[in-house]
């Protein structure tokens, strides 16, 4: 669990942490101080102006208050009124964050930066271990913050055998009141992620860094520090170590994604539209019905909220990541002025029977997760949130709620094409991709379009319809979710339920009631049998509750087939041939890691975007964002393991490695 850090701003008004005794930056202006080591001495002006690459990657370890971070996007944007740059990336480690409101306080000593300082507090994350990925100025300023000790951090990071880092800005405490971190381990992963001539600058002269710092690769020389300070130390990695995090098997070969096509018209498409725009990457949509959300992602009120379990699994990360993203993706599309129906009302997951209460304990008191995220609340705790009488204890995810899938989606979209960045094909059916010399063709039963570099398949339940996917393991389940008019009293409901299925707050005089479940049907009809079952289940939960029932008629309801993985992660990633996969890693079989042919690939340029489940609210933005962070070689926002987990090749390699295929 991380710990926020503790502090006390000093006579100087400098903030001081008190476990380390040592000040966040000087007491003699520290702006000054923070651009003349870590910008100026990294030569990061001269390089944004020249670089080869579409985004330019400092890495920082010791985000403390975000100064240098601040710094180095305001000297960005002034250098950007004059040059065309790339991008700026921007990851930052942190063991200890400084707290929302110490942040605030600590930032206001500099009323220069103040603009970028309330925008960078209003996304500043909960203490939740991991990378939070944040995102400035329409996507041309990301910051990735990892909260945990660096030591832990950068061997998650996930990172193919090209190296991410232009630029390093070694911060820290004082080696001497932090010797934990100065280690050559974190010298030598420095080098392991850094490109060819990547930089680095240190305010320490201490010799042991420096020797450290060679002995990883660098080359090292000592220049003039700042102010009354004698000495710093600053070097370049002339060559990029072939380090890789990722094995072969688990790879996303970069591509130009010149010719963009998405299969589907949902949330995923959505959201994938919208973060290859962030790119100035231009799409076309094929959807086959006659408007957008019209497949599992067209329900009144949709709940989101994080699937987490007790252990800290890679589908927690990967689900309580995803959340904290998509919550601050969403509220950037309200930013932009494009309106959906949304409640952040809250969740509360019930505990309607003695094994669920006992589940909820469980993850509650074995991983510690932030209260900020999740906490416990008794019986009358939860009817206080509530607004009615409930008569269950449970666990309330507060930053939770519910939204408009349809309305939320066609915002998206809108924001998308504002940019004029993605063409639609509506009513059209694509029944079969075909590979050819200039890239793939997509027909339906009487046109043709094409070619593309790169197609998308977000088709839900229907993404395994083509011969090249038709081995993809979905499984779909149906769902209906039945519309019931609200009376006095379930109108006072003020937050989402969760009992086997959910129950939202009125919304338009209508609760949404639901899901049924059942498996290995694709049929979207409506059945009376299943509204009977919506409300048999709510009343064997909450038939003495008021609210539930003073309930009127069902006037409505929805069906859908959300499809899912065995694992319960969605899949995303470059569509597999599992002969080839075979032949190429056939040595997993023998447990060599090593030694392996390279994959032929079939079916570059064709990936799969699908297996939400019910959850593709809750994790679309941010995983369809490591997908194109991923195809377009930047840094990825989920940890390795997490990519390993949403990788279309996780079935096959597992099997392999089992030598069960
Ligand atoms: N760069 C910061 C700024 O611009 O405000 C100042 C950094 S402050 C001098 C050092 C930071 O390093 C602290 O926030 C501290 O919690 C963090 N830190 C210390 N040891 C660490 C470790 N092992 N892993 C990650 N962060 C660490």
């Amino acid at each position: 669990m991380i710990q926020n850090a503790k502090i006390h701003f000093n006579d100087m008004g400098t903030p001081v942490a008190d476990n380390f005794d040592d000040v966040y930056f000087s007491n003699d202006d520290g702006l000054a101080e923070s651009h003349y080591v870590f910008f100026t001495q990294n030569h990061i002006a001269e390089r944004l102006t020249k670089h080869d690459q579409k985004h330019f990657v400092i890495a920082e370890t010791g985000f403390g208050t975000g100064l240098n971070f601040l710094n180095a996007w305001q000297q960005y944007n002034a250098l950007q009124s004059e040059h065309e740059l790339p991008r700026l990336h921007f990851i930052s480690f942190e063991k200890f964050p400084v707290n929302h409101a110490d942040l605030v306080k600590a930032l206001a000593a500099w009323p220069t930066l103040s603009a970028y300082a309330k925008q960078l507090c209003a996304q500043y994350p909960m203490a939740l271990a991991g990378c939070h990925r944040l995102e400035f100025d329409e996507g041309n300023v990301t910051l990735d913050l990892w909260f945990g000790d660096v030591h832990d951090s950068l061997p998650g990071i996930s990172c193919q055998n090209t190296a991410l880092v232009d630029a390093w800005f070694l911060d820290g405490f004082a080696p001497s009141k932090n010797p934990d971190m100065w280690q050559q381990s974190l010298f030598d992963a420095m080098a392991n992620l850094s490109r060819s001539n990547a930089t680095f600058a240190t305010f320490t002269a201490a010799g042991f860094v420096r020797r450290g710092l060679q002995q990883a690769g660098f080359e090292c020389k000592k220049v003039k520090g700042y102010g009354r300070k004698r000495e710093m130390v600053v070097g370049t990695l002339a060559q990029a170590n072939d380090y890789a995090s990722t094995p072969e098997y688990y790879a996303t070969t970069p591509s130009q994604l010149s010719q963009v096509a998405i299969i589907g018209g949902g949330i995923a498409s959505a959201c994938l539209a919208y973060q290859l725009s962030k790119r100035n990457i231009k799409s076309t949509l094929f959807c086959q019905d006659d408007a957008l959300a019209k497949g599992a992602s067209h329900n009144r009120q949709g709940a989101i909220y994080p699937n987490l379990q007790a252990d800290n699994t890679p589908p927690s990360e990967f689900y309580a990541h995803s959340f904290l993203y998509s919550k601050r993706f969403y509220q950037h599309i309200s930013d932009l002025g494009f309106d959906y129906d949304h409640n952040w009302c809250g969740v509360l997951l019930q505990a309607v029977s003695d094994a669920k209460q006992a589940q909820q304990q469980n993850l509650v008191e074995k991983h510690n997760w932030p209260k900020a995220l999740i906490r416990s609340v008794t019986t009358e705790q939860a009817s206080n949130i509530a607004g009615v009488t409930l008569p269950y204890s449970g666990l309330f995810i507060e930053q939770a709620g519910w939204v408009n899938p349809a309305q939320l989606t066609q915002a998206i979209y809108d924001a998308v094409k504002q940019k004029e960045y993605c063409q639609t094909h509506f009513n059209t059916d694509i029944e079969r991709l075909e590979k050819t010399d200039n890239g793939w063709l997509l027909h339906t039963h009487s046109a043709s379009f094409g070619p593309f570099s790169d197609v998308f398949v977000c088709g839900g339940e229907h993404s395994d319809r083509f011969e090249q996917t038709s081995a993809i393991p979905i499984q779909g389940v149906r769902g209906q979710v039945s519309h019931v008019q609200a009376s006095e009293h379930s109108t006072k409901l003020q937050t989402v339920l969760c009992h086997k299925g959910y129950f939202t707050p009125a919304n338009e005089g209508l609760h949404c009631m639901g899901a049924t479940f059942e498996k290995d049907s694709k049929s979207r009809n409506v059945t009376e049998q299943d509204n009977y079952s919506n409300r048999a289940q709510l009343n064997k939960f909450y038939g003495d509750c008021d609210f539930a029932s003073t309930l009127g008629q069902i006037s409505g309801a929805k069906a859908a087939v959300r499809c899912c993985f065995a694992d319960h992660i969605p899949m995303l990633g470059q569509v597999p041939d599992n002969q080839d996969l075979m032949a190429a890693f056939a040595n997993l079989r023998k447990g060599k890691h090593y030694g392996f042919t390279a994959p032929q690939q079939p079916y570059a340029g064709l990936y799969v975007v699908t297996g939400f489940g019910a959850r593709g609210l809750c994790s679309a933005p941010l995983a369809t964002e490591h997908l194109v962070a991923s195809l377009c070689n930047e840094p990825r926002p989920y940890s390795e393991r997490v990519h390993q987990a949403i990788h279309p090749n996780r079935f096959m390699v597992r099997d392999l490695i089992r030598n069960k295929v």
